[in-house]
């Protein structure tokens, strides 16, 4: 399932063969994902020219110079596809530009979403409305989450994995956050002490940003006409490490916690 940083470096790779392009043709081969691809999206896109791309929480967006923004979400298994080789019967939505690319957004359990919206009013796109602040932007602040966790008796890791509080942290990310913040995940939001929260803010910038330059490494392999954006592995200290020592002497142990795996070191994490 993409998370913010494969998001991220998704959005990355579409700048690099969309930006300042024109889109010349545009395809759906079905009528929905999620829910239905707007009536008008091919009407809307075809000719228009791409003036920026960007990102909101874990959700992509392609900018046109006709007022309007492309808003994607990659649901479960979506993926862009650049110049791909070969069809897939799971190619939904395809993107040709005016130099000649080809994108193709491929999504193969049909999770992901497809909006068109008005660029003056993104802000009030219903998924964007009661976001809190991007955990890469300037307003995830201490004093941010000091606000959003006082005299909270919800668990940190649930608070933090709660959109209204920061956009787009993932279970991965924030299992590892806490970690390196020596933080418990269990521990009552309204009982994290200043101190940990100056911890964890730069914690949580820090696992997002390595992730992204990971995959942006990886993004390099991606430059080949068959090459697929979307997903991209990583050595984590603590997720899905249940068992293994940390580097505390600790080990790394597994409780469900919100309906997810919570993995942590109880011998560092307070
Ligand atoms: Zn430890």
């Amino acid at each position: 399932m993409p998370e913010l940083p494969e998001v991220e470096t998704t959005v990355r790779g579409l700048a690099t063969v969309l930006a300042g392009d024109r889109l010349v043709r545009v395809a759906v081969n079905r009528p929905d994902l999620r829910r239905p691809f707007p009536v008008d999206l091919v009407q809307a896109l075809t000719g228009a020219r791409v003036v920026a791309l960007g990102r909101r929480a874990k959700y992509g967006l392609i900018q046109t110079d006709r007022g309007q923004t492309m808003v994607f979400h990659l649901g479960m298994s979506g993926r862009w596809r650049i110049d791909p080789a070969m069809p897939d019967r799971h190619d939904h939505l395809r993107l040709e530009t005016g130099r000649g690319h080809v994108l193709v957004l491929n999504d193969a359990r049909r999770f992901g979403s497809v909006d068109l919206v008005d660029t003056a009013a993104l802000n009030t796109f219903a998924p964007f409305a009661a976001l809190g602040p991007e955990p890469l932007g300037p307003d995830l602040t201490v004093g941010h989450l000091a606000r959003a966790f006082a005299d909270r008796i919800a668990a940190v890791k649930l608070l933090l994995l709660d959109q209204h509080v920061v956009a787009g942290l993932g279970n991965i990310y924030v299992c590892e956050a806490l970690h390196r913040a020596r933080i418990h995940p269990l521990r009552a939001g309204g009982q994290v002490s200043r101190a940990a929260l100056s911890r964890l803010v730069p914690e949580i910038r820090a696992v997002l940003d390595e992730a992204i330059t990971a995959g942006g490494s990886t993004l390099r392999d991606y430059a080949r006409p068959d090459g697929e954006l979307g997903y991209f592995a990583k050595d984590w200290r603590v997720y899905g490490r249940e068992g293994e020592p940390c580097h505390c002497g600790g080990h790394v142990e597994r409780i469900p916690q919100g309906g997810r795996s919570s993995f942590f070191c109880p011998r560092c994490q307070k």
